[in-house]
């Protein structure tokens, strides 16, 4: 009899934490030296919360959100995406989860410099194979949402740099993520244009009730998430 393996359900289970990291270490062992740079991290993020990741340069923020994001996987432990456990997922499988579930926005803005903001905005749902004129139709309501709708039809070169970051949120939000990972997302802006960055992402938690897990250096901005981890020495705490 040939056994059928059970396909995971990449729908998610609903009411419980967005993101799950459960006795995660990671160990960069390339080279002389063996770098240890996540310890015993677990951490659970809850459906619409706001948590600010804050530490040291090097303490290793970006790598957990890549282990969160399930762009890197973790040397032992365990990540869950809507409940679904990643270790058991496919490279394929992964990638579903990730698009249906996540959004991300990096310190730089990661935008295709020949396409419009509409078509960067609408990339996500294209991957998806969502019909174009619908993926547009949605990429216009996030480019709305983030208060960029007279600018759609520019090329990334013909905006400043607050509105490419507002473009990468859009991006993050067009598939209607569970949870948005933003790597210093403020990181590369004025101090004016990075409060109101970090406006739009609180107005956004609030109004849309997409979590977020954001990591920044500026701990004014960190004070206004609902809560806030540092990562020290491979801990987060
Ligand atoms: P942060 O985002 O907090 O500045 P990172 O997560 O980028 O920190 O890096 C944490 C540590 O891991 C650093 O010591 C860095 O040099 C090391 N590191 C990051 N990526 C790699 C890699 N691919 N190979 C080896 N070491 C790495
Ligand atoms: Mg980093």
């Amino acid at each position: 009899m040939i056994k059928k393996t059970r396909e995971p359900d990449l729908a998610g289970v609903p009411g419980g934490p967005v993101l799950q990291a459960l006795g995660v270490h990671k160990v960069y062992d390339e080279g002389p030296a063996r770098v240890r740079v996540l310890e015993d991290v677990s951490l659970a993020v809850q459906a619409g919360e706001m948590l600010a990741i804050v530490g040291a340069s090097g303490s290793g923020k970006s790598t957990l959100l890549h282990v969160l994001g399930l762009l890197d996987q973790p040397t032992s432990g365990s990540v869950r995406v809507a409940g679904v456990e990643a270790a058991a997922l496919s490279e394929s499988q992964k990638s579903v989860l990730r698009n249906r579930k996540l959004g991300f926005v990096y310190q730089f803005h990661h935008l295709l410099s020949e396409f419009t903001a509409l078509d960067n905005v609408a990339m996500p749902l294209i991957v998806r194979r969502m019909p174009r004129s619908q993926a547009r139709e949605r990429a216009r309501e996030a480019l709305a949402k983030v208060g960029l709708a007279a600018r759609a039809l520019h090329a990334p070169g013909q905006l400043s740099g607050g509105e490419r970051q507002r473009v990468a949120l859009a991006r993050a939000l067009v598939g209607e993520p569970a949870c948005v990972l933003a790597d210093e997302p403020t990181g590369n802006l004025d101090r004016h244009t990075a409060q109101g960055m970090f406006d739009l992402l609180v107005q956004v938690n609030q109004e849309l009730g997409t979590a977020f897990v954001i990591v920044t250096h500026d701990l004014d901005l960190a004070g206004r998430a609902g809560r806030r981890l540092t990562m020290a020495d491979g801990k987060l705490g």
